[in-house]
């Protein structure tokens, strides 16, 4: 049985937190990493409709918003070989890998050309964390290491993540298309039913 109370702490403490630091984005990143690292450590709390692969292509559950939409939480599911397009957030972003590994492509935007160039790449493995926003970097493509397993990433956003209008980039041209994520699920993790699984840390 999952242990969604340990989920449950995350969204009470991640709350706290950044009603405390609010849009201070080093804070954020500096101080909320634990939270995430926590969570992705501890692999014991996903309930397993949120980390289902789908064939046709990867998934983005949502697993929390907070209510004034300060922050989301959610599982990306990859399948072999799926990958994003191209993409930006607009907010701050951490990325923490909790099964498998992911392989992540940067990349920069020329403002005179308004042509892509190729950044940095890297492999995160399980319980490594990754940060993106548009003051340190916010374009890339990230995959599926794995050829033969299904990859399982928590990513935590400064926004109401699937709401946000944000944008693909076409390569190498760079150009780009405006989208709205949404999320590829319709019910959430009920977080609040404490009478199971309740057994947290
Ligand atoms: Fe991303």
């Amino acid at each position: 049985m999952e242990n969604i109370g340990r989920f449950r702490d995350f969204v009470q403490s991640f709350t706290q937190f950044i009603a405390h630091v609010g849009h201070n984005e080093e804070r954020v990143f500096a101080d909320g990493k634990a939270f995430l690292s926590e969570l992705i450590t501890h692999d014991d709390w996903l309930p397993e409709q949120f980390a289902n692969p789908n064939p046709e292509r990867y998934q983005q559950y949502l697993l929390y918003c907070d209510p004034m939409e300060r922050f989301s939480v959610v599982s990306f599911v990859w399948a072999p070989g799926q990958k994003t397009p191209v993409h930006d957030h607009t907010v701050w972003g951490m990325v923490g890998v909790m099964r498998g590994v992911e392989f992540c492509e940067e990349f920069g935007l020329d403002p005179e050309t308004g042509r892509l160039n190729d950044g940095n790449t890297h492999k995160l493995t399980t319980g490594g964390i990754d940060f993106v926003s548009p003051r340190i970097g916010d374009i890339h493509r990230v995959s599926n290491a794995l050829g033969d397993r299904p990859s399982v990433s928590i990513h935590i956003y400064g926004a109401n993540i699937g709401a946000v209008r944000r944008h693909i980039y076409e390569q190498p041209e760079g150009h780009k298309k405006t989208f709205i994520s949404g999320y590829s699920n319709t019910v959430i993790p009920n977080i609040w039913d404490r009478s199971s699984g309740s057994v947290a840390n």
